[in-house]
């Protein structure tokens, strides 16, 4: 049996208990406007936090990526760039088969700084990715993280930034950006990598690894907003979503129209638990 149909079948046995498992795992949940009565995150838990890349697909790192993540059964996010798509599609859709999360990162990696940028760097991925996947509710995350209130505006996304940033597109020091990494996180961090150098793929997996035995989990982006009860906002900014949430920090959050299905990320602490 292949690494990939080991975590597929291991996911489905995992949605089987998923209502029971629902109870345990979630604090709160906001599904379809009501709230669903949950207690908390395992109480091992140091944290879930939310591994996010930015800049690929790029086959010849994208690709062994996704085998370590799918080897570990750990969730990422990915923000695309739209010229590197062609070529590539059997990853972005192995993206989503596999339970990640895809979102815009830009067309042709220009800066989202003008009301023009979103016909030219957000629409036509946005589109893209429909094309591909089925659907078109993509969170994104604009290059070097800038925007302008106006774009924000006609964006009709929620803007995902991030609050741990090892730089790894400044050196390959593997060991200085997994040290950067686990010094650092904490519960509700969104974690800023680049799927595009192999040295960002080995900090990735190392990084994973170490945070597992410390007790974090892994989720998307999404499921990082529908633990915490966030419903994001279109046009707003996140950083990060940390359990005890500040009334700016809410505030200062993004709205996606696709439902987060519960069983997914129950089966996500499931799986990661079997691994450990
Ligand atoms: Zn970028």
């Amino acid at each position: 049996m292949s690494e990939r149909t080991s975590t597929v079948k291991k996911c489905v046995a995992g949605a089987a208990a998923a209502g029971l498992l629902l109870s345990l795992l979630l604090p709160r949940l906001l599904r379809g406007g009501g709230e669903i009565q949950a207690a908390s995150v395992p109480r091992t838990s140091a944290g879930v936090v939310a591994l996010t890349f930015d800049d690929g697909p790029r086959r010849k790192t994208t690709q062994p990526l996704l085998d370590g993540l799918a080897q570990r059964g750990i969730p990422a996010t990915f923000f695309l760039i739209g010229l590197k798509i062609p070529g590539n599609e059997d990853l972005v859709r192995r993206m989503e088969a596999e339970g990640h999360q895809v979102g815009i990162h830009a067309q042709n990696h220009n800066m989202l700084v003008s009301p023009e940028t979103v016909g030219t760097e957000v629409i036509p991925l946005r589109n893209t990715l429909a094309g591909l996947l089925g659907h078109s509710d993509f969170m994104v995350r604009p290059p070097y993280g800038k925007t302008t209130q106006e774009v924000r505006a006609r964006l009709g996304a929620p803007v995902i930034l991030w609050s741990v940033d090892p730089e790894d597109w400044s050196d390959t020091d593997t060991r200085r950006q997994v040290t950067h990494i686990v010094s650092r996180v904490k519960d509700g961090d969104i974690i800023l990598l680049h799927d595009v150098y192999p040295s960002s793929v080995e900090t990735a997996l190392q990084a994973v690894d170490l945070l597992r035995k410390r007790g974090f989990y892994f989720v998307t982006v999404e499921e990082l907003f529908a633990l915490r009860g966030v419903e994001p906002q279109e046009g707003e900014i996140y950083r990060c979503l940390p359990m005890q949430l500040s009334t700016s920090a809410v505030r200062n959050c993004c709205a996606v129209g696709r439902q987060v299905v519960p069983h997914r990320w129950a089966t996500r602490f499931r799986s990661q638990r079997q691994q450990t």
